[in-house]
């Protein structure tokens, strides 16, 4: 984000944030602020093969929802650093309430904090699922989507029918994403993911097939993100940092 200023970060509730600002109080080296989707795109991809595609799309469902586009090996950030933000297309006007302030957003629906904030009610309100005696009192948000994806893998059909839903909004999403980036490549990742992303590509090839135009002419690969721990895109965001460096110069 070229000024630094955080506009809206829903899973943390930050509205115009002077992130670089705050941060420049304590240390004293240069700051980038970027979305973790942009960070986690160069990261994962500049050291594939994927890099060399001319468009891809990398998304991402986890803590938030969201998108990077990367044109010719060059993120893609729009005027103000947003570019990419699907977690905040409405798809339910009349939805739960998101982070950013709107009703029904993607990322309201589908992230991990939402469903497991579903799966918790709905126990409580005495669905029929594997999940009550697996969900124990402390588990976080990652665990319960852990234990959610073994459920789906035991066949459990509430938990099957949480993925479809997942599936059903991603999948539109990502055929209108299809329709405005033309990507020949679709990454997928986040933790959300990750416990249905085969389920999750066929799904976006359906909603590709049924939603987009002129299907025949494209060739889209979806590909699953290589899984990396948070402390290797700590260190690696340095490495960010310089190269917004060298994409100025
Ligand atoms: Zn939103």
């Amino acid at each position: 984000m070229p000024d630094g200023v955080v506009k809206n970060s829903s899973p943390l509730r930050w509205h115009n944030t002077p992130l670089k600002k705050i941060l420049s109080e304590y240390v004293s080296c240069h700051i980038t602020i970027c979305r973790h989707i942009h960070v986690k795109a160069f990261v994962l991809d500049t050291f594939s093969d994927v890099w060399a595609r001319p468009i891809i799309f990398h998304t991402t469902i986890g803590h938030g929802v969201g998108g990077a586009l990367i044109i010719d090996g060059k993120i893609m950030f729009g005027d103000k650093g947003l570019m990419g933000e699907i977690g905040h297309i409405v798809v339910e006007p009349n939805g739960p309430l998101c982070g950013c302030g709107n009703r029904g957003c993607l990322e309201s629906l589908i992230s991990g904090p939402a469903l497991a904030e579903r799966i918790k009610n709905d126990i409580k309100n005495g669905v029929n699922t594997c999940l009550v005696n697996m969900i124990k009192k402390n588990d976080s948000i990652k665990d319960i989507i852990q234990l959610w994806g073994t459920a789906i893998r035991k066949g459990d059909n509430y938990a099957l029918k949480i993925r479809n839903l997942v599936g059903e909004y991603f999948g539109h999403i990502i055929a209108i994403t299809v329709i405005c980036y033309d990507p020949n490549t679709i990454i997928l990742d986040g933790y959300v993911t990750e416990q249905c992303s085969d389920y999750l590509s066929e799904k976006i090839k359906e909603k590709i097939k049924t939603e987009v135009c002129g299907v025949e002419a494209r060739d889209i690969r979806i590909i699953t993100a290589v899984k990396e721990e948070e402390a290797y895109f700590a260190k690696i965001a340095a490495k960010a940092a310089l190269w917004e460096l060298i994409q100025k110069t």
